[in-house]
């Protein structure tokens, strides 16, 4: 056995090697060298075990580099995401335009004025990059931007509300999915949740039996991702607006997917948008940048100058704030908002929302031959009608038309199904569908050309 382990090559011998040279120069010495310990620690290991011989040199270079490969490829990467949710949380949801993209790149690339006032030489505030154009397009006094919404939410009511009292209806006790429940986002910020009404009936007396000298405000939870319905009643944005002037506090909303258009322009279901909640009497609201807005993963803050003005000065929105990369991309998906006869063409989400059915029908057409010839013998393939959803908690009760491709093992077993959806996942861009009832599903609503699909086939690997 010690004559075995003597036969295998030392670490100094595999990496002087002359195959070794191309992957010291790639990956550094460093990291070669470590792994190469990691290898021949595994072939000692393994070393006895029977049908075990030792490699040679080339061989261990060889095993060296495809281990070094897969430590140093990233594990992030694009994929092709068709399981018919829009926005899809999981996938990252929305795709940005090509000017947010290349914004992005160009800042990344070098120092930018990000905090810093060409005009006077002076120190300057990174808001000062996107509060105009939001203030332009939502009415607002003021604006800010923090890393996503939750973060807006526990920022608003940490400044405003800290250490005091906060009504909310007991109706808008929203999970939003992960960890973002309106009772724990408070208890974090410091205040106090009052809950008011039923799950079903919230009623102005409610919330004036609920206020007092403890009171900070009163929130609005746009109840972004359910909807109550049956006996239902809820105090509107106005009666609460009024409430809250009378009592001397301010009145805030959680939008959530807040919208900067009137959705309904483009043939799709209304969602409140920042505008109206403003208009509504909201003294501030937050929603995201990343859900219906089409851009970045961010948080929107609008509302009155002073309580705005307080919501800078807290510092906990330094901990909050968001980067240069992502304000590059924020600042040109805002500035698209003020054309709002071409967003639907240059913003991916509006895009993908408003796709018609003729088209994606085409798009289903265009893939189903090479779909159909790769999957002979181990699946059928055939086009249905389906629904696409929002997805991201926007507007969950509705539900837009759209075709997908149904896969079917051609011996129906759960396994088979795992196994085949696997292979796509498997694919040099990973597409991921949705299973449901023995089937795995392709909606193409939200691919952008066939290529991006039926190029990569030849890698599925369904065995
Ligand atoms: C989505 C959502 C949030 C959280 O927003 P993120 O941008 O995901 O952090 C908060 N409140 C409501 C009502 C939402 O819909």
């Amino acid at each position: 056995m010690s004559n075995l382990f003597a036969q295998i090559p030392s670490v100094d011998r595999i990496i002087s090697s002359q195959d070794c040279q191309p992957l010291i120069a790639k990956y550094g010495r460093s990291l070669v060298t470590s792994s190469t310990r990691e290898i021949l620690e595994s072939i000692r290991g393994d070393l006895g075990k029977p049908g075990k011989r030792i490699p040679s040199v080339a061989e261990i270079v060889q095993l060296l580099q495809s281990q070094i490969r897969e430590v140093t490829n990233s594990s992030l990467k694009p994929v092709i995401n068709l399981t018919g949710t829009v926005l899809h949380t999981n996938l990252g949801r929305a795709a940005l335009p090509e000017v947010a993209i290349s914004s992005m790149v160009t800042i990344a690339r070098g120092p930018s004025n990000l905090e810093y006032d060409l005009e006077s030489g002076k120190r300057g505030d990174r808001d000062n990059h996107i509060e105009k154009v939001i203030m332009e397009i939502t009415g607002a006094e003021a604006a800010t931007v923090v890393n996503n919404n939750a973060a807006a939410v526990l920022l608003t009511l940490n400044t405003l509300a800290s250490g005091k009292e906060v009504p909310v209806s007991r109706g808008e006790l929203v999970e939003i999915g992960g960890s973002f429940r309106i009772p724990e986002i408070m208890l974090r910020s410091g205040c106090k949740l009052v809950e008011v009404g039923a799950t079903n009936r919230t009623h102005l007396k409610d919330y004036q039996q609920a206020i007092n000298v403890n009171t900070a405000l009163v929130m609005k939870v746009h109840t972004s991702n359910y909807e109550i319905k049956g006996f239902t009643n809820s105090v509107t944005d106005q009666e609460l607006a009024g409430l809250a002037a009378n009592a001397n506090i301010p009145f805030i909303t959680d939008l959530g997917s807040g919208t900067l258009v009137d959705l309904s322009l483009f043939g799709l279901p209304h969602e409140p948008t920042a505008q109206e909640a403003r208009s509504a009497g909201a003294d501030v609201v937050t929603f995201s940048g990343d859900k219906l807005l089409g851009g970045p993963q961010a948080g929107i803050i609008i509302g009155k100058k002073t309580l705005i003005s307080a919501i800078k000065a807290n510092p906990l929105k330094r901990a909050l704030r968001i980067d240069k990369i992502t304000m590059a991309a924020l600042a040109e998906v805002l500035n698209l908002y003020r054309d709002p006869d071409t967003l639907s063409e240059r913003i991916p989400t509006l895009r993908y929302l408003t796709r018609s059915i003729q088209e994606i029908e085409q798009l289903a057409q265009d893939v189903l031959p090479s779909l159909v010839s790769i999957l002979a013998g181990n699946a059928q393939v055939e086009i249905v009608d389906t629904y696409s959803q929002i997805g991201s908690g926007s507007l969950p009760l509705d539900l837009l038309p759209s075709k997908e491709l149904s896969i079917v093992p051609s011996k129906p077993s759960d396994a088979r199904l795992q196994q085949i959806t696997k292979a796509f996942r498997q694919l040099p861009t990973p597409v991921i569908g949705r299973i449901h009832d023995g089937k795995l599903l392709f909606d193409l609503r939200t691919l952008d050309k066939p290529a991006d699909l039926t190029e990569q086939l030849d890698h599925l690997d369904c065995q």
